[in-house]
């Protein structure tokens, strides 16, 4: 038996269990009961879930001549939601149920006229939502004090065009970068961290001429499938292209990636042609000059290519793509096999890349010194608890692609075995060369 199956309901379950037993995913303020639609990442979790933006950081800024990064505030000047939209259309439908009191997002309905939960028809109006968290700044709570949680990441890249533009000396087309946190206020918040009212983005917009502009949007359509292709090792079958039927009044094109979830198929990334509305609109708000000057003189609003991905989402859909279950030998009395959870997760986003693994406590002194030279490279740990089988069982449930074992050998012939998470198949390596084979098998 190797089960990955993605479409499995019980996937979910398993998973999720995996998560908060070891240290991934926990929910937020679990001792009160939870808080619905927030999540918390535990020592694991908040390792991968740092290499994930890490992966994609290198690949959409470091890697790039013409992206640039950025790091905004959370709260902006509460004009910028004005000038957006959001105030005013940010909304989902809903209604109440009557009898079983569930909230219901009306999108999300199968029949609008029956309750998901009870199968009753009595039903409240529906009425519009607005998704915006809002707070107060200063010391008076009143209507003029209101502020907002940003609910999108890319709203202050709009705002800091021209800075970034001035400080760089990037001509068009070039890109902004950010990674942060935005806040929706979910009716329905569910599937796990699939759809939280917290959650990370990680969003590029990138300015260019109209002319260019539907070029463009082809050109960061296909690079964002590589991306997956390549870098987080996503078949074709476990992902598709939604089409947006409806588009926005400004936009000329727009998809979105979607991947294949346990509880069906669901948005990772969309990748929108948003024309110039942001620009022009905060321009217009702001008063402030955002129009871009060419060699020529000419004056241009530029066009804007979006690509925006939920990093909560992407790390889940790693997951459900990584899990495995599988028939294995086992030491453990009066049996041959068991079975074997295993989290097959790319090398460069686990959390722990290399698991040091001294046979013996005698050993420890050598075997922390190991550690504490692989340590500056790579995610490590060291663990020196349980038998050897029982410490490989357990990185191979966090997905450790290369476990290191020293052993009473090593002090005489400076060899280590190294142990392959997916083959299980071991290997003598002298520790002179350990660096060496690390860099080509871990490094992406
Ligand atoms: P959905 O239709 O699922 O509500 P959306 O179309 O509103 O998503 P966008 O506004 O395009 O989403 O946001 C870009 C990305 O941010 C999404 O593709 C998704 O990965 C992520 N995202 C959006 N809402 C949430 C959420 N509530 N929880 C987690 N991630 C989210």
């Amino acid at each position: 038996m190797s089960a990955n199956n993605i479409a499995s309901p019980e996937l979910m379950e398993k998973l999720v269990s995996l998560c908060k037993r070891r240290g991934l995913i926990f929910q937020s303020s679990e001792i009160y009961g939870g808080f619905n639609g927030f999540w918390d990442y535990g020592p694991y979790g908040v390792r991968m879930k740092r290499a994930l933006e890490n992966l994609w950081w290198k690949n959409m800024v470091d890697c790039r001549m013409d992206v640039e990064g950025l790091d905004s505030t959370i709260i902006c000047h509460p004009k910028v939601w004005k000038a957006s939209g959001h105030i005013e259309q940010f909304s989902d439908l809903m209604c109440d149920c009557k009898d079983c009191k569930t909230r219901h997002r009306v999108d999300q309905m199968p029949d609008q006229t029956v309750c998901t939960n009870c199968k009753s028809t009595n039903l409240t109006e529906q009425r519009e939502f607005n998704l915006m968290m809002k707070t107060y700044v200063g010391p008076v709570f009143d209507e003029d004090h209101i502020a907002y949680l940003r609910a999108e990441s890319c709203q202050p890249i709009f705002l800091n065009f021209q800075q970034v533009r001035i400080a760089t000396r990037q001509k068009l087309p070039f890109g902004i970068a950010q990674i942060g946190k935005a806040f929706r206020n979910e009716i329905n918040p569910r599937n796990f961290t699939f759809r939280s009212r917290e959650f990370t983005q990680m969003e590029m917009e990138y300015f260019c001429y109209e002319e260019t502009s539907m070029e463009t949007w082809e050109y960061w359509k296909n690079e964002r499938i590589r991306f997956y292709r390549e870098k987080l090792n996503f078949t074709d079958d476990m992902m598709r292209i939604h089409e947006h039927e409806k588009l926005a009044h400004y936009a000329k094109a727009a998809v979105d990636i979607e991947v294949k979830f346990p509880f069906g198929w669901g948005e990772l990334e969309g990748i929108h042609h948003r024309g110039t509305w942001d620009i022009a609109r905060h321009q217009e708000f702001s008063g402030a000059d955002l129009e871009y000057v060419d060699e020529n003189g000419k004056r241009t609003i530029p066009t804007v290519v979006e690509t925006s991905v939920g990093l909560d989402r992407t790390f889940l859909a790693v997951l459900c793509n990584s899990y495995y279950e599988e028939e294995a030998a086992t030491q453990k009395e009066g049996k041959e096999t068991d079975v074997r959870v295993v989290l097959r997760l790319p090398a460069t986003i686990a959390p722990v890349q290399v698991a040091v693994l001294p046979i013996s406590k005698k050993l420890s002194e050598n075997a922390q010194k190991l550690y504490q030279d692989l340590a500056g490279s790579y995610r490590c740990e060291y663990d020196v608890t349980g038998s050897i089988g029982k410490r490989y069982r357990r990185q191979d449930e966090i997905g450790t692609p290369f476990c290191v074992t020293f052993d009473f050998d090593s002090l005489e012939d400076n060899a280590v075995t190294i142990r392959n998470r997916d083959t299980m198949a071991q290997v003598r390596v002298n520790t002179a060369q350990l660096k060496a084979y690390f860099a080509e098998h871990l490094e992406g």
